[in-house]
This record gives structure tokens, C-alpha cells and sequence, in this order.
């Protein structure tokens, strides 16, 4: 069974006035969420109206496409699909007509349970329109909201069904509802002016629209939103949290505040950790951009060592890191990006990036600084080595693809032709983070899981 995985960025609001400008803006700003499709579900006082596309926001959600919308509440979403269907069908927010009227749904996360629940629903006779899990949360709810009065306990129920990770908007005719799995696994936060509330992935969407920053919702809990209150429904849990780190050290806006900590500022922590664990005698620091910059700029700082601009990014060519094959990742490496000769020549360069996955972006990337005349390359990494699959929305998927799972550092450093190489420690980068290890999610580089999934580690 195809399974989609998301990483996606989701937002719901509720103002004294109508609210799918506000919503289309949100998006825009939590764009680099998910740029396969976007949409947005308003009630408009009678019924929820709602409007998908395929592709980015601009092209997804047109003035045309969303001209007959308008309502005082809405949900809205926007799509990284890593597998699967792309098809629109996928699109969210998704609805269902339930015994309490329409419901609209937008999830980020992956549901780990996904194909066992998929499963024992089918046999009981239910029929799925979608391959996508966020169907499966919308029809539980249904259930739910079909035997109880309360919305905010049908979703109590559909949550104790679901394991993995789930942030969630909820729009149950015109009750807007914001949810984070027990581990909060994905971030969502809340934000607030006099007239209108706001629940969404990123506080950076709250600056863009003048909304002050409340906090974030908890793991584990149900808020309702109205335009002038926020209304937590605590959903008990005794389970530590487990944060997802690489919202911290990629994922995330720079400017983005999660779980406490400013992502620039952790990024900033991340690199200067680096240059005290693992010094390089060189003359420049460069960076791979946009995700590997603050990382570097951290680097700098420490170091003394100055920093400057290595490599030229278009800023309108393709994702790489999703292309199915080898050939079209490298190609499109290359069409990304270009080093620019007068910083780099005849110098010994320090290169930060913020992760290795597969590998494919250095390779590429030393191989052009050869050609643009470096004297040495450095690579230093903002994250310790992937050696683990994600079962939590972000696209790392079978430790065969992982280049650490199978080489060592060494190896790395060889392959890619670096003159040496190292990577952030598991322990500098939780300091770096600033929070507990226990709060958060290290499966991808400890191979430890929160959560129960069969034929991996279990990490309690
Ligand atoms: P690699 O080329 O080693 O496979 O991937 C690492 C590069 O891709 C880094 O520059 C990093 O910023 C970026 N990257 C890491 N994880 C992801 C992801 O989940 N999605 C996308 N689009 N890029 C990623
Ligand atoms: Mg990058």
C-alpha cells in the first residue's frame, strides 16, 4: 500500500472579519512547508466552502480559485507528499459530511499505525477515496462525532486511535480546532490579536500578520479558537515529548519560534558548536544555501574565521532532494548551483551545511569548488550523521538511500573528496537546541524510536 508521507504546513483562524486573505497569506509564508499542492476550507455561515490545487500557493489558490470563498473561520494546508500519488484527489484540506455537519481537516505528520488502521477499517467495510493517512483521521472522527455530542471528545477518541505524528486544524462546521499529537512530534503554535486567533506550523506567519505570539499547543492537546478566546482542552498525557529536531535544523523559517527556541538562533548555536568540536585551519567560511547559512555564520563567529558568499542559488530552480533518480538530483544540483569564483579561488574553504542525507548535494558541490580552484575543502555538518529511516513526516526513507548508514566518516570524506570532514555530535547538538534530550525525537541519527514501530527500537 502506498503510503504518503507529510511534511506539511497547516493553518486554521478564526476572526471578526473575513479570514481567507489572512489564510492565503499564511500560506504563502509557510510555503516551504509543502509545494505540491495548497488549500483552504472556510464556513461562510451556511456551509464550508473549499478550494485545492495542485502546486505552490500562487498557482494553487488563484483569485480566481478562491474569489467565491469568504467566512469568519477556516483551515488551510500545504502539501509535501514524498511518495504516493501526487494526484489532487491528495489535496487537503480534506472533507467529510458527517452526522454533525461538514468537517474540513488538515494534518501535518506521518500516522505510523496508518496501514494496520487502513486495514481493519476496510475489513470492516469502509471504502477510502484517498491513499493519503489524513483521510483516515477525518473518517475516524466521523465516527466519533456520529455517537458524541462533543466534537472535542470525538477527537479525544480519534487521537487515542492514532500513533505517530499528527499536528491537525479541525474545522467542524464553524468550530475551529487545533490538536498535537501526545509527543508534539511537529510544531503548532498559537497566535492572537483583539478580533481574530490564529493556530499554525510557524510563528513566522503570525509577524507577517501582526498576530502576537501566544505560545505554542502542547503536546498532546485540543485548543478550540474563536476571534477572541482560546479554549485548551488538555488531553492527559504522561509521555515525554519528543520534538522533532530537524524542524530546528532544517525544516523550519529562520525566523520561525519553536518549542521555546528561536530557529536562527539554534542554527547560529549549531555552528558555533561545530567550530569548537571540530576545528579547521582555513581562510573563508562559505555555506550551502539557504538552510546550511545561519549554520555557517554560527561557524564564523566562533571561529574568527570570515565568512562570505560561496555559492550563487537560483532562486527558481526545482527541488532537488525529491526527484526519483540519482542523475535528475545531480543535474539539478548543478542548475541550483554555482560557486562564485572570486570568493573561492586558490583558498582554503571551510563549507558548512546543515545535513548530509544521501549525500548528492556535497559531491556535487565539492566537485564545482575543484573546478572553481580551491585550495582545500572542509566540510562541516549541522547535523550528526542520518543512519535512520523517519516514520515521523520527514522524507529520510530506507537506510539503504542514507549515506552514513552505510559508510563511515571516512568513507564520506572519500567519496566526496573533502580534505577532511566532520559532523555536529548527538550531545552539542541538544545543547545547541536547548532543551532536554528527552523532549525530543533523535531517531534518525540514535536509531531510537518514541514510539512503537515493528522491527525497530523502542527508545523507553
Ligand atoms: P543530500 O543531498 O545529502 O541527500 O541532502 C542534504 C541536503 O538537502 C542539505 O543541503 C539539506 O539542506 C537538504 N535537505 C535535507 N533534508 C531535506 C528534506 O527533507 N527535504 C528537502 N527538500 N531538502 C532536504
Ligand atoms: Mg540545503
Amino acid at each position: 500500500m502506498a503510503v504518503l508521507r507529510h511534511s506539511c504546513g497547516i493553518v486554521g483562524m478564526f476572526a471578526a472579519y473575513d479570514v481567507v486573505p489572512s489564510l492565503h497569506r499564511a500560506l504563502l509564508v509557510i510555503q516551504h512547508r509543502g509545494q505540491e499542492s495548497a488549500g483552504l476550507s472556510v464556513f461562510d455561515g451556511d456551509e464550508i466552502l473549499t478550494a485545492r490545487g495542485d502546486g505552490l500557493v500562487s498557482v494553487a489558490l488563484t483569485k480566481n480559485k478562491v474569489a467565491g470563498l469568504s467566512g469568519k473561520c477556516g483551515i488551510g494546508h500545504v502539501r509535501y507528499s514524498t511518495t504516493g500519488s501526487k494526484s489532487l484527489v491528495n489535496a487537503q484540506p480534506l472533507t467529510v459530511e458527517t452526522a454533525q455537519g461538514t468537517v474540513a481537516v488538515a494534518h501535518n505528520g506521518d500516522i505510523t499505525n496508518f496501514v494496520n488502521l487502513k486495514k481493519s477499517y476496510l475489513e470492516c467495510g469502509w471504502s477510502f477515496l484517498t491513499s493519503s493517512d489524513s483521510e483516515i483521521i477525518a473518517k475516524i472522527l466521523s465516527k466519533y462525532l456520529a455517537r458524541l455530542n462533543d466534537p472535542v471528545e470525538a477527537i479525544r477518541c480519534t487521537m487515542s486511535e492514532l500513533d505517530g505524528a499528527y499536528s491537525l486544524v479541525i474545522m467542524v462546521r464553524n468550530r475551529v480546532f487545533g490538536v498535537r499529537d501526545p509527543y508534539g512530534f511537529r510544531p503548532l503554535c498559537i497566535g492572537k490579536a483583539n478580533d481574530a486567533t490564529m493556530v499554525v506550523s510557524e510563528s513566522a506567519a503570525l509577524t507577517t500578520l501582526n498576530l502576537d505570539f501566544v505560545r505554542d499547543v502542547a503536546p498532546g492537546e485540543i485548543i478550540e479558537i474563536t476571534d477572541n478566546c482560546i479554549v485548551s482542552h488538555v488531553t492527559n498525557t504522561n509521555l515525554s515529548p519528543a520534538h522533532c529536531v530537524f524542524e530546528w535544523v532544517y525544516f523550519a523559517r529562520p525566523e520561525s519560534i519553536i518549542d521555546g527556541g528561536e530557529v536562527y538562533d539554534v542554527r547560529k548555536r549549531i555552528g558555533a558548536t561545530l567550530a569548537r568540536e571540530a576545528p579547521a585551519d582555513a581562510d573563508l567560511v562559505i555555506s550551502v544555501p539557504d538552510s546550511g547559512r545561519a549554520h555557517a555564520i554560527g561557524y564564523s563567529l566562533e571561529s574568527g574565521i570570515p565568512y562570505e558568499e560561496g555559492f550563487m542559488k537560483n532562486r527558481f530552480a526545482d527541488r532537488t532532494f525529491i526527484l526519483p533518480d540519482q542523475k535528475m538530483r545531480e543535474d539539478a544540483v548543478s542548475t541550483k548551483m554555482n560557486p562564485i569564483k572570486s570568493t573561492v579561488n586558490g583558498k582554503r574553504i571551510i563549507v558548512v551545511d546543515d545535513s548530509i542525507v544521501r549525500g548528492t548535494t556535497l559531491v556535487k558541490l565539492i566537485r564545482s569548488l575543484k573546478s572553481a580552484g580551491v585550495k582545500e575543502v572542509h566540510v562541516r555538518v549541522g547535523y550528526p550523521p542520518v543512519i535512520a529511516p523517519c516514520y515521523y513526516g520527514v522524507d529520510m526513507k530506507s537506510r539503504s538511500q542514507l549515506i552514513a548508514y552505510n559508510h563511515s566518516v571516512e568513507e564520506i570524506r572519500q567519496i566526496m573528496d573533502a580534505n577532511s570532514l566532520a559532523y555536529i555530535s548527538i550531545s552539542g547538538l541538544v545543547d545547541a537546541i536547548g532543551l532536554p534530550k528527552n523532549s525530543l525525537c533523535l531517531a534518525c541519527v540514535n536509531s531510537k524510536y518514541p514510539t512503537k514501530i515493528s522491527g525497530e527500537t523502542f527508545r523507553r
